[in-house]
């Protein structure tokens, strides 16, 4: 009997390591190795290679790798005019989990022109894969700047939901396949994230024609996220706050973490309808994961979700880490998958 095809796509949250002549390696806000053209061209580069190394690994629906931006939210907040970059200030933020120097919002939010056009167009032309771009989501953005313009983190946030609205349509013009928002913050500001954190998202999603996901982690393996985690308690249960609202959203597809994860797995359960991005490869350890523990995870997720509706993922982008590490855990991911389709289905 044959396997279907499309069943258990593979995908990645969206990052992968800077390779070191573009970029300083293993950092989160990593300095550019070059300036000017030379800059624009070795993003292109890395672009070219972040492809090359997802469809080599199996990879279904490939990103960017996310090589153009310096991070995941200010990569997108330096394309914001009423944005004051110049003189950024620490703030605590998730929370006050972590300080950041954070940018200033200093009037109106608009966008200076495309955001991702460059590397989505990049991408578009030299993949036949299906292609995902990932964007921050609205409140996390609001919990990583320094508001001295709106005074109301609601207010804020439907006026980036707008701009990454605006962002959005452009990219699914693009040919781009499914757009993904960054909400790490909806584990921190439960409550909110189930109302204003959720429509923040319908009005990014508004009109948006492809696929919608939204990506809801424990952060990346830092130490002030893993020092954080140790403090959560025997079982995660911050998702079961959010998946009902989500599940009623008209989000698409919601990625979580799960392997290495305290968040039990029932809370899949929650999301009924929506196709689940099932974290299967930890982000936070270097320990290269088998193609059993891959297919041991889906088999989890399958006690709760149906199987046509899990796209096995990494639990969190893979920015930070060595490079050789992330592309071991790529084929994992691959050949986990692979496994996984022979075993159930
Ligand atoms: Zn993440």
């Amino acid at each position: 009997m044959g396997v279907p095809p499309h069943m258990f796509e593979t995908t990645i949250a969206g990052s992968l390591p800077k390779p070191p002549w573009l970029a300083e390696p293993n950092k989160l806000w990593p300095q550019w190795k070059l300036a000017g053209d030379e800059l624009a061209a070795a993003k292109a580069d890395a672009t070219l290679l972040a492809l090359k190394e997802q469809e080599d690994a199996g990879i279904d629906i490939v990103t960017d790798g996310e090589m153009s931006r310096q991070h995941f939210v200010h990569g997108f907040l330096e394309f914001v005019d009423g944005i004051d970059f110049a003189h950024k200030v620490e703030m605590g933020i998730r929370a006050d989990r972590y300080k950041a120097m954070v940018p200033q919002v200093v009037g109106d939010l608009r966008l200076k022109g495309r955001v991702h056009a460059t590397e989505a167009r990049l991408a578009r032309a030299h993949t036949s894969k299906k292609l995902k771009v990932t964007m921050p989501g609205p409140m996390t953005i609001v919990d990583t700047v320094a508001d001295r313009h709106y005074g109301d983190r609601v207010t804020m946030a439907m006026a980036f939901a707008a701009l990454l609205n605006e962002e959005a349509r452009a990219l699914a013009a693009d040919g781009v396949d499914a757009i993904q928002f960054d909400e790490p913050a909806f584990n921190v500001y439960m409550d909110e994230a189930a109302g204003w954190g959720i429509e923040a998202l319908h009005r990014a999603i508004e009109g948006v024609k492809v696929t919608t996901a939204v990506h809801i982690c424990y952060g990346y393996g830092i130490k002030a996220n893993t020092d954080w985690k140790k403090t959560l308690g025997a079982e995660w249960r911050q998702y079961e706050k959010v998946f009902p609202a989500l599940a009623k959203s008209r989000i698409g597809q919601v990625s979580l973490e799960c392997r290495n994860s305290k968040v039990p797995m029932s809370l899949l359960k929650l999301l009924d309808g929506k196709d689940v991005l099932v974290g299967v490869i930890d982000v936070a350890s270097d320990e290269i994961e088998t193609p059993e523990q891959v297919a041991g995870v889906i088999g989890e997720a399958l006690k709760y979700v149906a199987k046509d509706k899990i796209v096995p993922c990494t639990n969190c982008g893979m920015a930070p880490m060595r490079r050789e590490i992330a592309n071991a855990k790529l084929s994992a991911l691959g050949k986990g998958a692979e496994l996984a389709r022979r075993k159930f289905a």
